[in-house]
């Protein structure tokens, strides 16, 4: 299996000729935008990045995960997995019905070569964010707003005997065993404790930490932390505390930071 990180949350996972991509968001939308205007793919980019898809999962609605699903999967006729606002978006975003399949916690897909399971996850709270139900009358391109949180998932990926575990903010004891696992770096110590516990990674990629303000043609950066009352005001994520966090909670466990759209053979990452 090859793993290609997108940036932001975004995984391309290939195995034998099938793509399995989650929240594939390579677009960037500059700041003054996501609060005033409308947020439209970057079709051409995404032509340049990603030239298959077979299977497109949705952790949830938020733009920085759904923007360019609809375009993505126009372009490569993939078939998308999410949840009911995850699709009614890409629906109303045309792409045909037939290619939309809502999903639910406790799902098992087979999805040709892969194996997927679908766990519930609790989101962040995101100030300005409100989760519910989608405002009627919508139509693209849509406001950062209006891609609007219902339900969260974690997916458990499958294919070949390797596995993977795409956390989203599941319950530790929701979390399935597998030899990698995505990890966002902005939790608690005694999370990802309890997150290895259950899950007994091998491997563990740090997930949605670059900066979506910027480029992609400019080199990944952690993005900025919510301001404190604190010298400095205003800081970075720090990569290497999360490092040193896992360090901690098991010494065996190697943490891999990937390039944006480098190819990661998984199996040679195993044996190193
Ligand atoms: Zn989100």
């Amino acid at each position: 299996m090859i793993f290609r990180w997108l940036g932001i949350a975004g995984i391309e996972l290939t195995y034998k000729d099938q793509v399995l991509l989650i929240d594939p968001c390579l677009t960037r939308i500059p700041f003054w935008q996501v609060w005033f205007g409308r947020l439209k793919s970057d079709c051409s980019l995404l032509a340049r990045l990603i030239s298959r898809a077979d299977h497109i999962l949705v952790t949830h609605a938020h733009y920085d995960h759904l923007l360019d699903v609809p375009e993505l999967t126009r372009a490569t006729g993939a078939q998308v997995y999410g949840s009911e606002n995850a699709c009614q978006l890409c629906r109303l975003d045309g792409v045909p019905p037939a290619q939309v399949h809502q999903v639910q916690p406790g799902d098992c897909l087979t999805l040709g070569e892969f194996t997927v399971k679908v766990i519930h996850a609790k989101h962040r709270r995101i100030p300005l964010f409100n989760a519910g139900r989608l405002s009627s009358g919508l139509k693209p391109p849509f406001t950062a707003q209006q891609y609007r949180l219902d339900a969260c998932f974690s997916f458990w990926v499958e294919a070949g005997d390797i596995s993977i575990f795409d956390n989203a903010g599941s319950p530790p004891e929701l979390a399935e065993q597998a030899e990698f696992l995505c990890l966002q770096p902005y939790y608690a110590e005694s999370y990802y404790r309890q997150l290895c516990e259950q899950v007994r990674p091998k491997v563990v990629f740090p997930n949605h930490w670059d900066d979506l303000w910027m480029p992609l043609s400019q080199p990944a950066r952690p993005y900025f932390l919510p301001p404190q009352l604190a010298f400095p005001p205003l800081r970075r994520l720090d990569l290497a505390a999360f490092e040193r966090s896992l360090q901690r909670i098991d010494p065996r466990v190697r943490v891999f930071v990937p390039e944006r759209m480098r190819e990661v053979p998984l199996d040679a990452l195993m044996q190193v």
